[in-house]
């Protein structure tokens, strides 16, 4: 990934996405921003203690760094409920409860919002259409990756293989301990424990938008772990009461 700086802040992008200029994208480090103590920084969670006020300002800098005016975000349950807010829709900004978003609607920014769980960002070129999915283990184990890409093809008719999508800084393989892995992951996530315990979760993701249909190529992965690296990300793992990190996407207008 890219690393950018504009405003005090700090945001990561994928080459392949940045190289389309009618969607934006950024993964946000916690520098710059409004919050405070365990907060401090780009905070973009409501829903960790932290004060609405710099929630609030947070999330305008980061409309404001990718200069496009509007946002749309969920309240994020570890399910496999996928929202889509359609152009000719009006626009709801409550926070309902899903885990994945899509939308046709240029202007409006999805955000996820994460601290050591994948945020993966995904886009259509050809039919403009832009998707964000949080996935932690849970997710994982639901397949809300290929859950998400099911409804782009549904809903507006995207072929996989257009499909660009980057899984961004989430808990790699070096800290992603399960020790109850027996009990909460299929069988079929075995070969993906590199060491005792530890699971590869970026290549299960990878894996999922695979079957989905998504081109090797088009997939990249950050590579970078949140736990290993809280100078940049929350880390919940790390920090247990801790803020939230954004990754959002958009269409231009
Ligand atoms: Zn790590």
């Amino acid at each position: 990934m890219t690393c950018n700086r504009n405003k005090n802040t700090v945001f990561y992008q994928f080459p392949h996405l940045a190289a389309f200029s009618g969607v934006a994208h950024g993964v946000f480090a916690r520098h710059g921003g409004y919050s405070a103590g365990k907060f401090k920084g780009l905070n973009l969670s409501y829903d960790v203690g932290d004060l609405k006020e710099n929630v609030q300002k947070n999330r305008a800098l980061v409309n404001d760094v990718m200069n496009i005016p509007g946002m749309l975000s969920v309240r994020q349950v570890h399910g496999n409920t996928v929202r889509v807010f359609s152009q000719q829709d009006e626009p709801d900004l409550k926070e309902h409860e899903a885990d994945a978003m899509i939308t046709d609607a240029p202007g409006y920014l999805l955000l996820v919002k994460g601290a050591d769980c994948q945020l993966i960002l995904v886009f259509d070129p050809i039919k403009n259409v832009a998707a964000n999915i949080h996935s932690g283990w849970r997710g994982s184990v639901q397949n809300i990756v290929g859950k998400t890409i099911s409804v782009m093809k549904e809903v507006y008719g995207c072929r996989p293989e257009d499909l660009m999508c980057g899984i961004g800084p989430s808990l790699g393989p070096c800290c992603a301990e399960f020790v109850n892995h027996s009990e909460e992951f299929p069988p079929s996530f075995k070969k993906y424990e590199v060491s005792s315990n530890h699971f590869d979760f970026w290549t299960i993701s990878r894996k999922q938008l695979e079957l989905s249909g998504v081109c090797p190529d088009n997939i990249a992965v950050s590579g970078i772990c949140t736990r290993c690296n809280t100078d940049q990300f929350f880390s919940y793992r790390r920090e247990k009461i801790t803020g939230r990190f954004g990754a959002v996407i958009g269409i231009r207008s």
